[in-house]
């Protein structure tokens, strides 16, 4: 064994660096099964110390790092390259509740726990813990930090990093950060915390955090709606606003291919409303109080919406069973899509106001270019925020349409810029769109983002070739 294995196996243990081709295949290749990388080892430490053991010995050795969580990125982020240069280093390990802090309503968790364990934590203490995504029982905390996720509370909640008061964070020469403060207010300086957030594992290892928790939920009611338009949708959204307040926690918008392929795919699931609309919303409203009667004033707010002609049938939930039947329509349309075949995602945001007008540019420019593209459009609509997928041709090669994807791209990130949008809204940029961020970014920004890179690892180690290039960790300017 040479030294650095050596050294790899004296930080955690010989059986938690593994090394054998069918133990590591699960980390080497991505959720969609886009990326295939290659690694030295995949190495799993139990703790921050054992943790920041490994960064030493990797740092002594120019030994490049790729975090890994739960590994449901969809970027391609916690791949590894094709070279085999780097090791992989698996959170999984680290998933204790180190404490809960009910008077200060917060949770300080280690960066290896689920999401779905996070939130039973919380539930368990009385209280929420608000983040929800469909991949909630495979993604881990620090992954969710690391691409700052959003999913469909955001409306209400806030993303990742709106929840987060302190981190824990292993620096790229193997120090370690306590910044563990569960503080709603500390004005001390720079927000290092933020640096790390969304940051995508390419500036250190984040090994804990402390975070926000709510009132637990004591009330929900779930309605699906066939809407006129996504004008309407937005309108409706305001109007709802205006009559349920804060209640409203989430509001999402379902093109009618998406759901297709939801009912296509996934078995027992059925369409909720007959006659099927080109475009649906499922609503919740939610209340800390159990008081209220939620389903009736979601009724009453449909009343009136349906009389301004903003809902054109509804269906409300009248029992869990049937609410989760309704959020299972939008939480499987990722997967639907999966088993469907390859497809181009576009994770995109713009205004939520100008959301009808790129729905329609972009539907018309690229139908022109492509008259047998797929557009499978859905998401987080009140927060601007849209999966603006294509599905390949059902006739196509794989590799015509993989062929046409940069063009494809193009077309709709530029549209998206010229509304002044993102071109990632929640999902980051990983390898999937790395290149693409120097067009949308200014010089400006992007040495600031490389200066920061640069002082924080100096060396190119962590995750390389992730957000910024490989060649990128040069500061140029500043
Ligand atoms: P990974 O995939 O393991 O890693 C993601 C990135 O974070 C990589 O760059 C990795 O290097 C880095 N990283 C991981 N852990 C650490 C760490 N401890 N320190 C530093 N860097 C680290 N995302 C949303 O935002 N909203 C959604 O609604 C949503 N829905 C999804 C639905 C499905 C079905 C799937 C498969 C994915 C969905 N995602 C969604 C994307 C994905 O689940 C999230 O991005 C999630 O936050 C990734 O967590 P993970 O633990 O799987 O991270």
């Amino acid at each position: 064994m040479d030294a650095f294995f050596q050294a790899l196996c004296d930080a955690v243990g010989t059986q938690h660096v593994l090394t054998a081709p069918t133990d590591m295949a699960p980390y080497l290749s991505d959720w969609r099964g886009r990326y295939q990388g290659k690694a030295r080892a995949v190495v799993r430490p139990g703790s921050t110390q054992e943790l920041a053991g490994v960064v030493r010995a990797c740092a002594a050795d120019g030994v490049p790092i790729v975090a890994q969580g739960g590994n449901t990125g969809l970027c391609g982020g916690a791949t590894p390259a094709e070279d085999g240069r780097a090791i992989v280093l698996s959170l999984e390990r680290m998933n204790r509740i180190r404490a809960v802090d009910g008077d200060n309503n917060t949770i300080t968790v280690e960066a290896g726990c689920t999401l779905a364990a996070l939130q039973q934590a919380a539930l368990d203490a009385g209280r929420l813990f608000p983040l929800s995504l469909a991949s909630e029982g495979s993604c881990r905390v620090g992954g969710n930090l690391s691409t700052n996720a959003g999913g469909v509370q955001v409306l209400r909640y806030g993303n990742m990093r709106e929840l987060t008061l302190g981190l824990e964070v292993v620096l790229a020469d193997g120090r370690i950060w306590d910044g563990l403060r569960g503080l709603r207010k500390d004005n001390t300086g720079y927000d290092l915390k933020q640096l790390f957030i969304g940051a995508e594992g390419t500036l250190g290892i984040i090994t804990a955090a402390v975070l926000k928790l709510f009132p637990a939920i004591g009330q929900r009611a779930t309605a699906w709606l066939a809407v006129p338009d996504p004008a309407a949708a937005i309108r409706l959204l305001g109007l709802m606003r205006s009559l349920c307040g804060e209640r409203i926690t989430a509001f999402e918008i379902i093109g009618r291919s998406a759901l297709d392929l939801v009912l296509r795919h996934i078995p027992g699931a059925r369409a909720p409303l007959v006659g099927g609309a080109d475009w649906s919303v499922l609503i919740e409203l939610s209340d800390s109080a159990g008081t209220a009667d939620l389903a009736a004033e979601l009724e009453a707010a449909l009343t009136q919406a349906m009389a301004q002609d903003l809902v054109d049938d509804a269906v409300i939930a009248r029992s869990l069973a049937q609410a989760q039947a309704l959020w299972s329509l939008r939480e499987n349309i990722s997967e639907a899509q999966r088993i469907e075949g390859i497809s181009i995602k576009h994770d995109i945001a713009v205004p939520v106001s100008r959301i009808p007008e790129f729905l329609e540019r972009a539907q018309t420019m690229l139908l022109e270019a492509w008259p047998d593209v797929r557009i499978v459009a859905f998401g987080h609509i009140g927060d601007g925020n849209l999966h603006y997928n294509l599905s390949k041709p059902e006739k196509l090669e794989n590799e015509d349409f993989i062929a046409r994807t940069p063009e494809l791209n193009r077309k709709v990130h530029d549209l998206v810029a010229a509304l002044g949008g993102s071109i990632s809204a929640e999902h980051g940029l990983g390898q999937l769109k790395r290149d693409e961020l120097v067009r949308y970014k200014s010089d400006v920004e992007m040495e600031m983002m490389r200066a920061v890179k640069h002082a924080l690892d100096p060396a190119g180690l962590m995750n390389p070739g992730k957000v910024l290039g490989a060649v990128a960790c040069a500061p140029s300017g500043l």
